[in-house]
């Protein structure tokens, strides 16, 4: 839908692979149980750090990670955590995360001084590890943010393939950042006794509203002057609407019996158990449209920043 916003130079060639585009739209979504990095890129929970307003969140992924990671001595059995001063978070990050900001831990060298880092340990036989803590509960503002440079590049190399594999991607990304679940630690209801209610609400519901009732036009794609702050408005937006969600399914299931919540359906050969139609559609009506203007949302944004790579490349002429 997104390309259906975009400007005349930019609407033949996406047209054009539209196809290409919505099939490799759930690329992200394929790669994330088989690569390394891949699963951290869809989300992030916020509310896991900190509290609303998430002012304190480091916008800067190094600070975020030295801010919440754990530097630890260990020896056989023990382990024991050391404190890293805040004037050398940075000079440690850049040493050992800057390259891989996303490995789950990372092994000090032993020749590596501490000492430098104003860390007096005495330890014989230790060896330190970081903990990265931080990366674990989702990355999903800062990978987007650096991901949409490298959109800039295909744009700036005219590299057709390029910009279609990663304007694919960065729509999948974008689109996950306008999912309220995908801001929370409680992403599947988990922690309140709402299981399913993440497929409840972003496929169950379109799947059964979006062709007969959601207005997906999104109108003309604009140019984007903070990338950081929008990504950022995206996200914390996404998460003002999280109390409302899962408080309109916790009242509907309290005045529905178990069997009138969940029916049978086929799919594809095999019987699923999902949310039944006239319970979806009581969920539909109490959500007073959020799905459907997260969807719009979501969108206007992907075009915004296709639109925006394009315009930051230069205007490369995109034949087709
Ligand atoms: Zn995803």
């Amino acid at each position: 839908m997104a390309v259906f916003s975009l400007p005349e130079e930019m609407f033949g060639f996406y047209k054009k692979n539209i196809d290409y585009l919505s099939e490799h739209a759930v690329d992200p979504d394929k790669r994330r149980y088989v690569l390394k990095n891949e699963f951290s890129r869809h989300y992030i929970d916020l509310d896991h750090w900190e509290e609303q307003p998430f002012d304190t969140i480091p916008r800067d992924l190094s600070l975020a990670v030295m801010k919440y990671g754990r530097l630890i001595a260990v020896r056989g059995e023990d382990t024991i955590l050391i404190s890293i001063a805040d004037t050398f978070r940075q000079k440690f990050y850049f040493k050992y995360l800057y390259e891989n900001p996303y490995d789950a831990r990372v092994d000090i060298d032993a020749d590596f001084s501490l000492d430098s880092l104003g860390i007096k340990i005495n330890c014989q036989e230790c060896h330190f590890i970081f903990e990265n803590i931080f990366v674990g509960y989702g990355v999903l503002p800062y990978f987007l943010e650096s991901y949409y440079h490298r959109l800039v590049l295909a744009f700036q190399a005219v590299d057709k393939d390029r910009i279609l594999k990663i304007s694919a991607d960065l729509g999948h990304y974008i689109a996950d950042a306008h999912v309220p679940l995908h801001t929370t630690e409680n992403y599947n209801g988990q922690l309140t006794n709402q299981d399913g209610i993440h497929a409840f609400w972003e496929s169950t519901l379109p799947e059964f509203f979006a062709d007969s009732e959601y207005d997906f036009m999104a109108g003309q794609a604009e140019y984007i002057y903070d990338k950081h702050q929008r990504i950022w408005d995206t996200v914390l937006e996404s998460h003002t609407h999280l109390k409302i969600l899962l408080a309109a399914e916790r009242e509907l299931k309290s005045s529905y019996n178990e069997d009138q919540i969940y029916c049978f359906s086929e799919r594809s050969g095999s019987t699923a158990k999902m949310p039944c139609r006239e319970y979806a559609q009581a969920y539909h009506r109490a959500l007073n449209g959020m799905v459907e203007s997260r969807m719009r949302a979501s969108i206007k944004t992907v075009a915004d920043f296709w639109y925006s790579a394009w315009l930051d490349a230069g205007q490369p002429v995109l034949e087709y």
